[in-house]
């Protein structure tokens, strides 16, 4: 972690509260610094221009602001795709990525600084896991790409860049209380998606915390056996328990669940793949995205072609009438699914 006195940008209000309550300040206090952390975004607790002196530096003694800055910044030559490299105090870089299409502006969030799960097609995985991200870390992230987009609004989180969020879990949701909240970053439940490669557990904790948060699940194949090879995670959590919790999800949330299949040439792009994936996904509350994989320098795995592709998704709407045939996003400067990854040059 960056910090070791409690980071403010990590706090509910009603932590905010307590504490200027602790230090003998009135309760508007909190609301104020709420509107300089998470409207303004500042880096430094001495940039809260309405509060006393005094009152800032007996703050600055208890608790301290998460700081980070943009390292480089890639913008597509295709697409409206933005990827930045952002670096924390410690040292600590990852990516996130800001998705426009018209009105429609998603900040795709990291939640850890790599990854332990090592699903063999994805960029993250390969680089292993370094730390998690604590709460104030990701919602010092979304307000760097809010600063971006000034004066436009991010008005969309997924949480589906560089780690596994519900192997963060704590920190996933206090940031998803915060993101969600009027005196915080005022973006609605339903605008944030929580992407995961298949924590039962999470999944199950996550239905039942009663907030309205989009699930996706990175499924990528039709049987356990294949699912395995591909995501170790599989071995621990099979398909079978796994397609329980995300029905369990659908029905306690009552939304769909999107399940997010990346075709990888000959792995898991066989009509047959397709009619297994359909009848998986038939009866649930569900909507299949398929995508195709994204090349990755030195990746085992290569992308089918476009006639593989069309033929695997009309063998997949045989079974699945809500199947949506995704574009990749920024390809081109590696923002796309699975193609996070600091690299030890870039730290
Ligand atoms: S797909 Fe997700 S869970 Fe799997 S290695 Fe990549 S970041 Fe980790």
């Amino acid at each position: 972690m960056t910090n070791r006195t409690p980071d403010l940008k990590g706090m509910l209000l009603s932590e905010l509260e307590e504490l200027v309550s602790e230090l003998g300040q009135p309760r508007y206090r909190a609301d104020q610094m709420a509107g300089w952390l998470f409207t303004k975004g500042i880096q430094d607790i001495s940039e809260m221009k309405n509060l006393s002196k005094a009152f800032k530096e007996s703050l600055a003694s208890r608790a301290s602001v998460t700081r980070s800055k943009v390292v480089r910044a890639k913008r597509s030559a295709i697409d409206d795709t933005e990827k930045l490299l952002i670096e924390y105090t410690d040292g600590a870089r990852i990516e996130a990525v800001i998705l426009t299409d018209d009105e429609r502006h998603t900040g795709c969030i990291s939640t850890q600084v790599g990854c332990r799960f090592k699903c063999r097609f994805c960029a993250t995985g390969a680089m292993g896991f370094r730390r998690n991200l604590s709460p104030g870390e990701i919602v010092e992230q979304v307000l760097r790409l809010q600063k971006r987009l000034d004066p436009v609004r991010l008005n969309n989180l997924v949480f589906m860049g560089m780690g596994e969020p519900l192997d963060n879990y704590d920190a996933l949701l206090k940031t998803i209380r915060i993101a969600n909240a009027p005196w915080g970053l005022s973006i609605g439940a339903r605008r944030m998606t929580v992407s995961t490669a298949g924590i039962v557990p999470g999944i199950r904790r996550l239905a039942d915390e009663g907030l309205q948060i989009n699930l996706a699940v990175s499924l990528n194949a039709p049987t356990q056996e294949l699912r395995a090879h591909l995501m170790p995670i599989a071995r621990k959590y099979p398909l079978d328990e796994l397609m329980g919790a995300l029905k369990h999800y659908a029905q306690t949330v009552g939304r769909l669940v999107t399940i997010e299949y990346v075709l990888m040439k000959g792995v898991n792009d066989s009509p047959e793949m397709a009619t297994m994936l359909g009848r998986l996904a038939s009866g649930m509350l569900a909507k299949i995205n398929v995508i195709c994989y994204n090349e990755v320098k030195g990746a085992r795995y290569k992308a089918p072609d476009n006639e593989t592709f069309t033929s695997f998704i009309t063998s997949l709407r045989r079974q699945c009438p809500t199947v949506v045939r995704r574009i990749s996003r920024g390809s081109d400067i590696a923002a796309g699914c699975g193609q996070l990854c600091v690299l030890p040059d870039t730290k």
